[in-house]
C-alpha cells in the first residue's frame, strides 16, 4: 500500500494501477512510502492477513507485519495495543482450522464419481491438509523441519506462523502410538521448541479418529502442566 508518512492512504493497488501513485500526498503534502522504514517489506493493509479480502480499500496497520517496529504515522504504545488484539484474532483461524479439521477430512472422502482425494492414513496426510486449511487465515507459514531422537533416520515437520510467532505440530495416533508413546515423544519435541527464537507458543494438534488415546483428559493434564518458557496447549480432536 502507498501512504504518507502521516498515514494518509494514498493507492492500495500502487503496482496494478501504479498511475494513481503519488510522490507527495494530496492531503498534507507529506512524502509517500511503500515499505517499511525498517525492514524494507512491503506496507499491509490489514485485511491482507485477515479473514476476507473485501474490493473496500484496506485498514491501515499501525505496525509492521514483518519486523512488527510501528509505523511512522503512530505511537509505541498504539502499536503493542494493536499487536495484542491481533494476536488474540488469529487465534481464531487455529480454532476453526482444529475443530474443523475432522469434517473437512470426511468430505474430502466424498467426490464426484469417487475421484482422487486426499485420505487421513498417516501423519503427512494430517499436515498436508492442516497446511492447506491453514493457508486460508495465514499469509507466512514457514515448515520447520527437525531430526528428534526418536525417528530415526526421518525428520519432523511442523509449521511456524511466522508473524503470530507459533509453531503447530502435527501428531496422528496409530496402534503403535498411542498415549504412553506420544506422550514421551511429545516431551522431546516440547523442549525442542523452548529455545526456540519466533515460537512464543506450542501447538500439539493430535488427531486421533480411531480412538486409540485411552485416556484424552490425562495425557492433556500430564503435558501441559509443567512451568515452561513457552506456552504449550495439547489439543486432541475429533473431541469424544
Ligand atoms: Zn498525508
Ligand atoms: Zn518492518
Amino acid at each position: 500500500m502507498l501512504v504518507c508518512l502521516n498515514g494518509h492512504k494514498i493507492n492500495d493497488r500502487f503496482k496494478t494501477c501504479p498511475d494513481k501513485n503519488l510522490k507527495y500526498c494530496n492531503i498534507c503534502g507529506k512524502e509517500t512510502i511503500i515499505r517499511c522504514e525498517h525492514c524494507n517489506s512491503y506496507i499491509q493493509g490489514k485485511q491482507l492477513d485477515q479473514f476476507v479480502q473485501t474490493s473496500s480499500t484496506p485498514l491501515l496497520k499501525s505496525y509492521c507485519h514483518n519486523c512488527g517496529e510501528p509505523y511512522p504515522w503512530t505511537t509505541i504504545d498504539k502499536a503493542s495495543k494493536d499487536k495484542a488484539e491481533d494476536f488474540e484474532f488469529n487465534q481464531i483461524g487455529i480454532d476453526v482450522v482444529f475443530n474443523k479439521l475432522h469434517t473437512v477430512a470426511k468430505q474430502l472422502l466424498i467426490r464426484y464419481n469417487d475421484r482422487e482425494t486426499i485420505k487421513i492414513n498417516d501423519e503427512y496426510d494430517v499436515q498436508d491438509l492442516m497446511y492447506s486449511l491453514l493457508k486460508m487465515y495465514y499469509l507466512d507459514i514457514r515448515a520447520e523441519e527437525w531430526n528428534p531422537s526418536y525417528a530415526g533416520r526421518s525428520t519432523r515437520s511442523d509449521f511456524l506462523l511466522k508473524n503470530e510467532e507459533i509453531v503447530i505440530e502435527v501428531k496422528k495416533t496409530n496402534k503403535n502410538l498411542k498415549d504412553k508413546k506420544i506422550g514421551e515423544q511429545l516431551i522431546i519435541d516440547i523442549e525442542k521448541y523452548q529455545a526456540h527464537p519466533n515460537c512464543k507458543k506450542l501447538y500439539c494438534f493430535i488427531y486421533d479418529p480411531e480412538e486409540f488415546i485411552i485416556n484424552p483428559a490425562g495425557l492433556i493434564g500430564d503435558l501441559e502442566k509443567p512451568k515452561r518458557e513457552i506456552e504449550v496447549k495439547i489439543i486432541i480432536k475429533p473431541e469424544r
